[in-house]
Order: structure tokens, then C-alpha cells, then sequence
């Protein structure tokens, strides 16, 4: 069945209206698979984000009004309308960023089981009262209380993940929303603005400004915007952290990841290198935060698991996202393909040995952003391969003796989004869990983002604040406390 490329109209959703035109104009929107225009979005500009965050609070004082058992009901209707239109999203997906249909349609199923699971958070929320009345108060208690109106500023590799991750728990708890997607990915965060609708959520409760960082920008800085939750690269992060701190505004910040799979003698070998090769290259063509680009391997396997991993890679091809047998998919922009093939072709000069790829991709679509899957050996972890986050199909490997040393490589860097180990020694994962800086450690191919039930973030320049569980909730609540003598 061949791909319906048609692109829909998207537009700004601002309270009760839908605008045709931003303020910011128009972006000219590129398809990463072939390099061509599909067609116009407009840009919202600092006017649509001030109507859209008074539309925003005013909605707010009725929605938190809201019975918690009615947000639940609209969010479950939500997530039903997210399963009946998994295809349409799926496609839009790949429209967006040029992923692979392979990878769209779980990050589909990964958004709205997350959505699923927030519903059922938003009719169990509650404080506490403490047991010891002191001071002659009768009664003391401490009651979680929504923002207001939440800022959400979204990346371009899996908008629709990051939708489930911090959109629906902010109107769990009681939010309104302005959600600014990024310029480069409209499309499936616009069909969703749709559903949010037909689900029943009042209009203003979710506003939708196209746009790129001006929107962004104007977003943060808003006065009535009482706290910003932001997905990106920590150059963003940091202007973003720098206009909060004018108003100390609170954020949350999900940011990029230099990750550490740690693989050990008594691994399972085959399970760690198609686990760790096939999710740094497949992933997003390695455009993902959580993936494990650096790959520890004790040096009685490294040969071993080298020679897995570049059986493993070559046989990858790149190509074109809308045959459905592609793995490789291109990356999100010309600019991030020179980008990755500028450290691809540094790599050698800091002593990096190329294993697996490193040139042009053959049999892609012309005008496409393709970069070969590559692997390199002995990476040297001072390096700009082992300091500097690629978000490409690159895998680093490099090889460890003792525990004490794994541990130190894997956190040599400035990163801590998530660590990996491949272990059956359950005591060196108790050991290895407390000393990995990281947000998270997933061992024998666990992963990260699709358990929605545990927190995600990370550490250092990771960013900070947490997404999953009762703590991703809890981000978009603040307590109060209440003191009757
Ligand atoms: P980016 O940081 O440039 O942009 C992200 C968003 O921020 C876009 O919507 C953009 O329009 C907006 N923006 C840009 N400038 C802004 C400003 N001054 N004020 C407000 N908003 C602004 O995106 P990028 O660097 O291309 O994204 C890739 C990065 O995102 C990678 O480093 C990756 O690891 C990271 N990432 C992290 C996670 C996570 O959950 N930790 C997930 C996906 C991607």
C-alpha cells in the first residue's frame, strides 16, 4: 500500500478559535525524507501567545473547579480517541520528522498509554493532615493545588510522546495549557489539538501556538504563565532557565543524554549488542535523549561484542521513511546531517577507530538528510564522540577492565539521563545503580519513557524536575498549607 503524503492544514487552536494566520508568519515546512516543501504552517508570534495564555487563565478557575472525576472521564475519552486514530497519528508522525512507520505507530501506543494512565491519576490526588496538632492548632493539612496556566515547550523527535508525558499530566492535575510544539514537527500535535476537543476538554483549557523560538520565548516570559515545562537541547534549556529566573518561574527541563550501556562478561552478549546497536540506530535514526550512545564493554568481550555490533550495523540500511521496511530513517534537518557528519569525519583525529560506516549512505532518496549508521572503537572518552551528545545513528564503543573503572567512564560526562547495565549479577546491579549518575538505570534491556509508572529525567546537564509516576504528576501541583488553631 503505497503512504498518503497528503499534509494537512494545521492551525492555531486559541481558545474557541481556530487561526489560519500567527503573527510569526509562515514556515515552510520540509520533509527530512526527501528535502522538499510539503506546504506551509503558520507561526504564532508573541500576540497568539498572550491570547492564548489569557485564554488560558481565564478557563482555569472552572476547569480546577472541574468534579476530579470528570478530568478523569475526559482524559480516558481522550486517550480512546488517541487508540481509534492511532494510524492518522502514526502518519502524521513520519510527515513530521521523517521517522520510520516501524518506530511511529509505538510512539503512538507509547503516548496513549501515558495518557491512560494520567486519567486515572486525576481522581486520586491528595494531600495530608498531619497527626500532631502544634502550636494549638486544631487541624493541619497540606492540600496539592494546580499552577495555573502551564507553559509547554516541546522538541521535535517524538512530539507526541512528550505530549503524554507532560500535557495530560498537567491537566490531571488541574491545568491549563498553552503547548507550543516545534516548528519543525506540527503536524500530529495539531490532529491531537483536535481530539483534545471532541474529547470534551472546555475550550481554552488547551491552547495550540504554532511556532518556533519566538513563540517560545514570548511563552516563558509571560507573566501569567506560572510554570514552564520544556523538552529540547540544554542551549535552549538555558536562555529558557535565564527568562525564568526574571520572574523566578519554575521549570521542569527534559534535556538531551550521552547515555552509558555498561556490558559485563556474564551478559547476555547477543541481547545486549541488538538491544544497544539497534536502539542508538534505529530509534529515531538516533535522534533520541534516552538512547545508550556509549558502549562500556569489559575487554574480555570487547572483540567479541565489537564484531557482533558491526555484523549487526552493516547489515542497516538507510532509506526513505515511507517504504515501511525502513529501519534507518534520515535525521530531522540538513543542518543536524552536517552537523553529525562533521564529528563522524572528527572522529578518526581524536583516535577513534571507524568499525562500521562513516560514509555516504547509498540507495536513498535524493535531497534526503540520510548519515550512514556508524560505529567507532576505542573511543576515546575525552573526546568530542565521548563528551558531545551526536543525536544521530553513531555508536561509541569502549572497553573497561574493573567495575570501579565502567563506572567512572560512564560518568565522565556532563550528561545523566539514563545508564544501562547488562549484568546476571544481581549484587553488581545494586552496586552499580547507587554510583551511575543518571536519572534512571535500566538493566537487560529495560527502557526508559515506556514504563509511564516510573519517574524520567536526569541529572547534570540532563536537565531537572521528573516525568512518570506520581513525581511527573506532582510537577504541575504545588502544596499549600492550611493551619486552623
Ligand atoms: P531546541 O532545544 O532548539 O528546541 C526545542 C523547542 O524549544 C522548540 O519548540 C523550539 O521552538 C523551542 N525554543 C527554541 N528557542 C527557544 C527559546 N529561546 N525560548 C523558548 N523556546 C525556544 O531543540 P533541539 O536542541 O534541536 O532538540 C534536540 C535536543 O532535545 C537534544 O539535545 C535532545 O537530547 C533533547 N531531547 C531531550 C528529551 C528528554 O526528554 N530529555 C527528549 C527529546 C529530545
Amino acid at each position: 500500500m503505497t503512504f498518503d503524503r497528503t499534509v494537512p492544514d494545521v492551525y492555531l487552536h486559541i481558545g474557541d478559535e481556530i487561526r489560519k494566520r500567527g503573527s510569526g508568519g509562515t514556515y515552510d515546512h520540509v520533509f527530512p525524507g526527501n528535502g522538499e516543501i510539503q506546504g506551509p504552517v503558520p507561526m504564532g508570534g508573541a500576540d497568539d501567545v498572550s491570547d492564548a495564555v489569557r485564554c488560558g487563565q481565564q478557563a482555569f478557575p472552572a476547569w480546577r473547579a472541574w468534579k476530579p472525576a470528570d478530568r478523569a472521564r475526559v482524559l480516558r475519552r481522550l486517550a480512546e480517541l488517541m487508540e481509534r486514530d492511532t494510524d492518522e497519528l502514526a502518519r502524521l508522525s513520519v510527515l513530521d520528522n521523517g521517522m520510520t512507520q516501524v518506530m511511529s505507530r509505538p510512539l503512538v501506543e507509547i503516548m496513549t498509554a501515558w495518557t491512560a494512565y494520567y486519567a486515572g491519576w486525576a481522581d486520586k490526588i491528595e494531600g495530608r493532615v498531619t497527626s500532631v496538632p502544634a502550636h494549638q492548632r486544631e487541624l493541619a493539612y497540606a492540600i496539592p493545588e494546580p499552577y495555573g496556566v502551564v507553559g509547554v515547550i516541546l522538541t521535535w523527535n517524538g512530539p507526541v510522546v512528550s505530549v503524554g508525558m507532560k500535557l495530560i499530566p498537567a491537566l490531571a492535575a488541574g491545568n491549563t495549557v498553552v503547548l507550543k510544539p516545534s516548528e519543525l514537527t506540527p503536524y500530529a500535535t495539531e490532529h491531537l489539538m483536535r481530539l483534545v476537543r471532541e474529547a470534551g476538554i472546555p475550550e481554552g483549557v488547551v491552547n495550540l501556538v504554532l511556532g518556533g523560538p519566538e513563540a517560545g520565548d514570548a511563552l516563558v516570559r509571560h507573566p501569567l504563565v506560572q510554570k514552564v515545562s520544556f523538552t529540547g537541547g540544554p542551549a535552549t534549556a538555558r536562555r529558557i532557565l535565564a527568562a525564568c529566573a526574571e520572574s523566578l518561574k519554575p521549570a521542569v527541563l527534559e534535556l538531551g543524554g550521552k547515555s552509558a550501556n555498561l556490558i559485563f562478561p556474564d551478559a547476555d552478549v547477543d541481547s545486549a549488542v541488538t538491544t544497544n546497536a539497534g536502539t542508538v540506530c534505529c530509534t529515531l535514526a538516533g535522534q533520541g535523549c534516552a538512547i545508550p550512545t556509549r558502549m562500556l564493554v569489559h575487554r574480555d568481550i570487547y572483540d567479541e561484542v565489537a564484531e557482533k555490533v558491526v555484523a549487526m550495523v552493516s547489515a542497516l540500511r538507510c532509506g526513505d521513511p515511507l517504504d515501511p521496511a525502513t529501519l534507518v530513517g534520515p535525521v530531522v534537518t540538513r543542518a543536524a546531517r552536517d552537523r553529525i557528519t562533521g564529528m563522524i569525519e572528527r572522529a578518526p583525529g581524536e583516535g577513534a577507530t571507524l568499525l562500521a560506516g562513516g560514509g555516504a549512505p547509498r540507495d536513498v532518496p535524493p535531497n534526503g538528510f540520510y548519515v550512514e549508521p556508524t560505529v567507532f572503537g576505542d573511543v576515546d572518552p575525552t573526546s568530542e564522540l565521548g563528551q558531545v551528545e551526536v543525536f544521530g545513528p553513531v555508536l561509541s564503543l569502549m572497553r573497561f577492565t574493573t567495575e570501579d573503572e565502567a563506572i567512572e567512564m560512564a560518568n565522565a560526562t556532563r550528561y545523566g539521563l539514563a545508564s544501562y547495565i547488562y549484568t546476571n549479577d544481581l549484587g553488581r546491579v545494586n552496586r552499580l545503580a547507587t554510583q551511575l549518575q543518571a536519572g534512571g538505570v535500566y538493566v537487560n534491556g529495560a527502557q526508559p519513557v515506556t514504563g509511564h509508572e516510573l519517574p524520567f529525567g536526569g541529572v547534570g546537564i540532563s536537565g531537572f524536575g521528573r516525568e512518570g509516576g506520581h513525581e511527573g504528576l506532582f510537577e504541575f501541583l504545588r502544596t499549600k498549607a492550611v493551619a486552623v488553631a
